[in-house]
This record gives C-alpha cells, sequence and structure tokens, in this order.
C-alpha cells in the first residue's frame, strides 16, 4: 500500500475545505485549531496502471498550514509533519511520499533526529519526498512545451527561481547535461550555496529575480514560499514560458497576458481515471486524472515494489535516477501536464 502526506495552501482554503467536505465546526476554525489538530486518513484510493496492474493508497492530511511558518509556528508545524509519518506507518503503508512542505521541514528543522513518536520508531525508508520524480516531470514540461512554443532551448535562457533547492538543483543538472540551453541564471538568497551549485554545474549566471525576468524565455519556479509573489508579465519577454512548480505557487495571482504561457509545474496527468477524492480538494482541471508529480512518485514505487526512499535528503538527485523514475512513469502511464493556461 501507498501513502500521501499532504496539506492544504492556506488557512482560507483550510476553511473552505472544511466547509465543502461537511465540517461546519471546523470551517470557522483559526490558526490555533490547526496547529493542535492530529493527523487524519481522508481519502482511500485505487489507480490501475496502463499494464493493468491495480495498486491501493492511502491520503493522510497533516492539518499543516503555510501560515505556521509564516507565524513562526515551528513546533506545531514540526510536530503535525512528524505525527502525519507516525500516522501512516501505523498503518501499514509502504511507501508514502511527503508532499508539498512536508519534506521541506522534515529537512530544515531536522526531523531525522526525532525518530521516535510516542510508541513508534519511524522507518524512513518508507518514505520518499517524491522530488526525483518531480524534478523529472518539470524537465520534460520545459523540453515538450518550450517545442510547442516555438521556443528553441540552444538560443533560449532559462532561470530558475528556487534554484539551489532540492528540487531546484536536480532541474539545473539535467538542462546541463541532458539538453543543450543556452543559458541558465540561478535565483536563491543565499549566496555561497548559489556559488556551490555554479561550481557544480561549471556555469550558469546568480542572478536576482527582478534582473533575470526580462532576460528570460522560461521561468521555472521551484522557491519554496508560503505565499505567491506578484510579477508583472509586461516585464517579461514575449513569448515567454512561465512553469509554477511550487507548492503553494510561487506566483501571487494569475498571469493574464496573450505573451506568456503559464504551466502548472510538477503535475503529471494519468492515462486512466484514478478512484479517489482529494484532487477535487486541491482545484485541479481533471481530478480524476491529475495529481503532483512527488503523489506520483510513492504510486510508482508502489507498482514497482521499491520500499525504499528513493527521494531523500537533499541536492542529491542524479540525472541517472530522474530517468529510471522516468521510465517508469511512461510504463504506467503518467504523462507531463502540457495544458497552458
Ligand atoms: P527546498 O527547500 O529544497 O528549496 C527551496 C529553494 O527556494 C531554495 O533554493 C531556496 O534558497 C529558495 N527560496 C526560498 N525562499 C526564497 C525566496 N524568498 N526568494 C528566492 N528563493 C527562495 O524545496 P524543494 O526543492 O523541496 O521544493 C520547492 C517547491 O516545490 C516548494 O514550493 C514545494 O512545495 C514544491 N513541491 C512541489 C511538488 C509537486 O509535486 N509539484 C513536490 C514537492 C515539492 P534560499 O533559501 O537560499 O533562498
Amino acid at each position: 500500500m501507498f501513502g500521501l502526506i499532504g496539506h492544504l495552501t492556506s488557512l482560507t482554503h483550510a476553511q473552505s475545505v472544511a466547509r465543502d467536505l461537511g465540517y461546519p465546526e471546523y470551517a470557522d476554525q483559526g490558526l490555533d485549531f490547526w496547529c493542535a489538530a492530529p493527523p487524519q486518513i481522508v481519502d482511500t484510493i485505487k489507480v490501475t496502471s496502463i499494464t493493468g496492474q491495480q495498486i491501493e493508497g492511502r491520503y493522510v492530511e497533516s492539518c499543516f498550514l503555510p501560515e505556521m511558518l509564516a507565524n513562526r509556528r515551528i513546533k506545531a508545524a514540526t510536530r503535525k509533519i512528524l505525527n502525519a509519518m507516525a500516522h501512516a506507518q501505523k498503518h501499514g503503508i509502504n511507501i508514502t511520499a511527503l508532499g508539498g512542505f512536508s519534506s521541506i521541514i522534515f529537512e530544515n528543522f531536522k526531523l531525522e533526529q526525532f525518530r521516535n513518536v510516542r510508541n513508534i520508531t519511524l522507518e524512513f525508508q518508507r518514505f520518499t519526498t517524491g522530488n526525483t520524480h518531480t524534478a523529472y516531470i518539470i524537465c520534460q514540461q520545459i523540453e515538450q512545451a518550450s517545442v510547442k512554443l516555438g521556443i528553441s532551448l540552444s538560443q533560449a535562457t532559462i532561470a530558475i527561481l528556487g534554484a539551489t533547492g532540492d528540487i531546484g538543483s536536480a532541474i539545473c543538472r539535467w538542462l546541463t547535461s541532458r539538453t543543450d540551453v543556452q543559458e541558465l541564471l540561478l535565483i536563491a538568497r543565499d549566496q555561497e550555496r548559489l556559488e556551490a551549485l555554479q561550481t557544480e554545474l561549471g556555469r550558469g549566471q546568480i542572478a536576482s529575480f527582478e534582473e533575470a525576468l526580462p532576460k528570460a524565455d522560461i521561468l521555472v519556479c521551484v522557491a519554496s514560499l508560503p505565499k505567491g509573489i506578484p510579477i508583472d508579465p509586461e516585464k517579461m519577454k514575449q513569448p515567454s514560458l512561465v512553469i509554477d512548480g511550487g507548492y503553494p505557487k510561487n506566483l501571487g495571482g494569475q498571469i493574464q497576458h496573450p505573451g506568456v504561457s503559464v504551466l502548472n509545474g510538477g503535475i503529471v496527468e494519468h492515462s486512466l481515471d484514478i478512484d479517489w477524492q482529494i484532487m477535487q480538494i486541491v482545484n485541479m482541471d481533471i481530478p480524476a486524472r491529475q495529481l503532483f508529480a512527488c503523489f506520483a512518485e510513492s504510486m510508482l514505487l508502489e507498482f514497482e515494489k521499491i520500499y525504499t526512499n528513493f527521494s531523500w535528503g537533499r541536492n542529491q538527485i542524479t540525472v541517472e535516477k530522474m530517468e529510471q523514475i522516468g521510465l517508469l512513469s511512461r510504463k504506467h502511464g503518467f504523462q507531463p501536464l502540457l495544458n497552458f493556461f
């Protein structure tokens, strides 16, 4: 059995979901309530591969909200993730993806030191960040969407917001070794890590977001931002492509501009309907088929009975592992989302 640990994007989102799911007593509650709420299994999932194989999974809602980080409720945030992991393990789930901020919190607050959660000793090999598949899918979106838009990578500048992150650095590695992209612009805050990435890649220019915006043919957003930042499409090249892989989204508001095409980054579409409810809640266009690539990674590992933390730690994702998970992704019927909005 596979598992998905997820969370909602904001307090307002959580309140509206509670109302929609018929929990009006949760809908009026503030952040304190969500800080105290325990994890819950809220969905049972059945997935059929195009090979005909069927698997079953569970969705664990951690009750974490990004406002916990913004309001320095760090203890609550870390407890949410550890408790959700313990909940998944207690229910016998073999491989669980840590969606959205779950793996970021796990890494940033070094939660591997807190292995014992009440009477459960966490077995980390039962968990995966899902970031290898996410990075692979975003690279496929770059390669395939650029062809659709007539952007030739050999003459293109790609800016990566969050370049030094787990997903961002993997994308940079892939673009460097598997494409002929002309220029990479690396954007993040920590200069030392940016310089280390630049040295590792042997290329790329460090840039601020404002510097990169007018230069980029393709802007890939994979920063861990609790709240999106607005961008002015008038400042961007025309045509250009934006791939927003953040959860919550890195971009605040929708870009409505004929010259700027936007893709939901790190999202896959399955070839067959998945029997579940949960993707309606995160507003996927086709909830029965579209999902986060990190969640799909735990499904792929379950299909293949690879019960190990395939994606773990930070900045260890290799292009070989991206190719390996990419092969499995295609084998079982997942494709990168390529519908612009
Ligand atoms: P990491 O924590 O590994 O990396 C985050 C990156 O963002 C770092 O480069 C960090 O560098 C940068 N960053 C953070 N804040 C800012 C800022 N204010 N300005 C510029 N850069 C910033 O995160 P991951 O790679 O694991 O995840 C990245 C995003 O992808 C998250 O939003 C996550 O929720 C999402 N995600 C999506 C998935 C999907 O399936 N679609 C799956 C998993 C994650 P620095 O701190 O130096 O600024």
